[in-house]
Order: C-alpha cells, then structure tokens, then sequence
C-alpha cells in the first residue's frame, strides 16, 4: 500500500473525485493541496481542514504527487504542464487502487458501463454484503475507502478519461461493454480512446479474467493481452462464454452451458441490456459467485433512470426517457430496443462524432426525427431530407412538435445522441426536464 503520511500531494481539480481524493490523503497524514482552475471556485463544503485550497491554478507544488482530475482532456497542454513539475500524475482511481484494502472488479467500455456495473454490483452485494458500488457512477471510488477491508468487494465504473491516469491499477476482473467513436474532442482520436480503455488490463495477471464483447467489431481488431484469461460474451454466438440464444441467457461453465436466466425475467427493454447482463453474470461467475445469486439479483434489478426509462402513457403516446444515451451508438441502441412506430427527439452539444450510421439508422427506424441543440444541423444532414425531421432549437419546442405530430400506439423517445452541456447541467438534468414535461401533459 502506498505511503501517504509526510508525503505532499497537489490534487488537480475541486470536482467531487478531487474532494474525495483530498479528504482520503489528508486522513491519512499527507501533506495535501487541492487547487481548482476556476479563479472564482470557493473552498468546496466537505473539504478536510488539513487541506490547502488554491483556486485560479492549475499548477502542483514541484516534486508534489499529482492526483489529476479526469476533467482535463488528454490532448491538453496542462497535462504536459503539470507532469513537468510533478514527481508522478495519477488519477482518482489509480489513488484509490494503491490505498483500497478490497479487490476491484472494474467495468469499463463507451456504453452500457453504469448499467453493467449496477448490475454486477447487485449481485457482488447479494454475495457480500460488504460491497462498494462506485467510480464514474458518480460516488467516487475515494468515498467509499474508509469502509472497505480486506474481505469487502469494490465494483467499480472507470471511464475512459479516468483510466488515462492510471499506472499500477489492476482489477481482478475487468469487463469491457463494447467500443464505439466517443469523446474524441477528449482523447484526440479514435485510435487514442481505444488505447486509453486497453490500459485496463495493463497490469492485469494470470490469476485475473479480462471479458470482451465478442460480438464487437472494434475489439475483434484488438491485440489480445497474454496474461489474464479472457472470456467472451455473445448475443448470438454460442461459442462465446456467455450467450444468448433468444430465450435464454447462458454462461458456460467448464464446457457446459450453465443457464444464467430466461429472457423474460430480466425487466429491461433492448438487446444491448442482454449484453450486459451477460457480461455481468460472466463476471460474477469469474469472481466465483454461484450463477443462481446472480439470477435472482438481475431478476429484481429495474433500469436505472434516464436509460430507457418509460416516463408515461399519455392520449395513447408512450414516452421514454433514455437522456444517458450521449452518443450514437447508445442512442442507437435505444431505438432498436423499441418496436412501436418511433418519433425520436435528439441533439444537444458537440462531440465531433460522425453521425452518417447513425442518419441511416434513424431514416430506417423512425416515422420523424425532431432535431434540437447544437448539433441539430448536423443531425438534419446525416438524416438527409428524404425523411421527416423538424428542426427547432430547444427541448422544450421539441417536446410540443412531437406532441403535435403523434399518434395513438407511437413511442416518443427523447434519445439525444449527444452530451447536454449545451443547454443543461448534465444529462440527468436533460432527463429531468423532459420528465417533467411530459408529466405536466397530464395536467393539460
Ligand atoms: P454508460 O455508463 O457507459 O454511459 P449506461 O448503462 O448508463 O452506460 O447507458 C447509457 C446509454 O447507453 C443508455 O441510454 C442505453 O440506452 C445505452 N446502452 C446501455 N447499454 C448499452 C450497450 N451494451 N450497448 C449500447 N448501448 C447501450
């Protein structure tokens, strides 16, 4: 375990990863600066009075541990910056890995991530009840290490942004979802984002289980890593480890397929939740917990909000909220998970992603697209105006077109594609807001 007493420390970054991580160093005897850009950020609430708090800099005292914030993209100049003065740059999870006492089980991938690991987490904890659901979830993993001993289980959510800061960082097991083109204005390019999410297997040994996607064309391209063993998860192949054959999920378990559960019991829209239901029962199965544990936590497991979420059923319109799908292929997955005529809603801010697939699955799959936010030209064009897409500028304005426009027995599904920051906090708050206008629909 890392020596932290003595040792001085710049967190870089006063988000809730860097607070936590401030306050986990500062417990335990370091010397600990937290600095935030922001020249106007006040000393955060929560922030341990051992702490020294800087705004309106970037820069960590010479020779200081760096516990840099994921906030800051790869192809900025401040990391070259901060790595110039720093003895060494990590990141929050990296931090957490070298103080944790618990194994990590991490999940990582472009989507399907929070699902995969909430589910994942309920059965860990339906196994061990001293378990800790956290990471990019939005706990920080730092939160949750003052209740962790060695026999405690740690089911963790590592972004692509967080595993760039990451060096000694190795899980037991390590799912990765699936690969598809995201947050390139972060990494750079496609080719960096995918090196960014091999880094989890990096320090990865022979005693641990790596699952792919074998049904993913991106990590079928992938160099294989020789040490951990690797699993497979399919919705279609069953030579994969785990596998759906449209009834049943199964996992094979010394040559034998093994039935994880039934389709219908696990109460979630879409094949792509299958997929990470499969990956979850794969894992757990990995770690050595009994198939029938795992059964009966995904039985009860419900969606999480804003991910395909059914808001409500009004004049015979069904409308769904699924505001977390903040790329294409997450959007995209959530209009194939639904059979009903579709009037999908979608925009929001700037990503530089490639929307070409995407227009074509749209122009396949929907009776009208509803364009709003920054990238709703964008959109239109990859649309292309052989279908019906109306183009506004708000959520707001989207939400009364779509109401004009469907029918009795449609689904109206708010699918963005793209992040919010344009014109909302976050996605959840994206959700939200749309949430409570459908809602105020009824009152009308
Ligand atoms: P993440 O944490 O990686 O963003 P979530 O589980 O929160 O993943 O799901 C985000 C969005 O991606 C949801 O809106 C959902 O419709 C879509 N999604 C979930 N799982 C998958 C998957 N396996 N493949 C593609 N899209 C998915």
């Amino acid at each position: 375990m890392m020596t932290v007493e003595g040792v001085r420390f710049t967190v870089v970054g006063a988000g809730r990863s860097g607070l936590a991580a401030s306050n986990a160093l500062a417990s335990r005897g370091g010397d600990v600066r937290l600095v935030e850009a922001r020249p106007d950020a006040e000393r955060p609430a929560g922030l341990d009075a051992r702490v020294a708090f800087e705004a309106g800099t970037n820069a960590p005292r010479p020779g200081d541990i760096a516990v840099l914030s994921p906030g800051v993209p790869e192809v900025s100049p401040v990391r070259a910056e901060i790595a110039a003065v720093a003895a060494e740059v990590i990141g929050e999870v990296e931090l957490f890995y070298r103080l944790s006492p618990a194994p990590i089980l991490a999940i990582t991938g472009t989507d399907g991530k929070s699902t995969t690991t909430t589910m994942l987490g309920a059965i860990a904890a339906a196994a061990n009840p001293s378990t800790f659901v956290g990471g990019n979830l939005g706990n920080p993993l730092c939160e949750g290490l003052d209740e962790l001993t060695a026999s405690s289980l740690v089911i963790a959510e590592i972004s692509c942004f967080q595993l760039t800061t990451c060096v000694d960082f190795r899980p037991r097991v390590a799912i990765v979802t699936n690969i598809a083109e995201d947050h390139l204005n972060y990494h750079g390019s496609f080719a960096a984002y995918q090196a960014a999410k091999q880094r989890v297997w990096a320090e990865m040994t022979g005693e641990d289980t790596l699952i792919l996607n074998a049904d993913d064309p991106y990590i079928a391209a992938w160099e294989r890593p020789e040490a951990p063993r690797i699993r497979t998860f399919s919705l279609t192949n069953p030579d994969a480890d785990a596998y759906y054959d449209g009834e049943t999920l199964w996992v094979v378990r010394g040559g034998r397929p093994e039935a994880l559960m039934r389709r219908d019991e696990l109460a979630l829209l879409g094949r792509h939740n299958v997929a990470n239901a499969l990956a979850a029962g794969l894992a757990a199965d990995a770690w050595g917990i009994p198939l029938a544990t795992a059964r009966e936590a995904l039985m009860a497991y419900a969606p999480l909000p804003h991910r395909l979420a059914p808001v409500a059923t009004i004049d015979g319109v069904r409308w769904v909220n699924d505001s977390k799908a903040t790329n294409a292929n997450a959007a995209a997955a959530g209009i194939r998970a639904i059979e009903a005529p579709l009037i999908l809603l979608a925009g929001g801010s700037e990503k530089d992603a490639d929307f070409t697939g995407f227009g074509a699955l749209v122009r396949e799959r929907t009776r009208a697209a509803i364009l709003f936010g920054q990238t709703r030209h964008r959109l239109a064009e990859a649309i292309g105006d052989t279908h019906r897409t109306i183009v506004v500028e708000t959520l707001d304005e989207a939400v009364a077109e779509a109401r004009a426009l469907a029918e009795p027995g449609d689904t109206v599904l708010l699918g963005p594609a793209c992040a919010s920051y344009d014109q909302f906090q976050s996605y959840g708050h994206r959700g939200e807001v749309f949430t409570a206008m459908v809602q105020a629909m009824r009152a009308d």
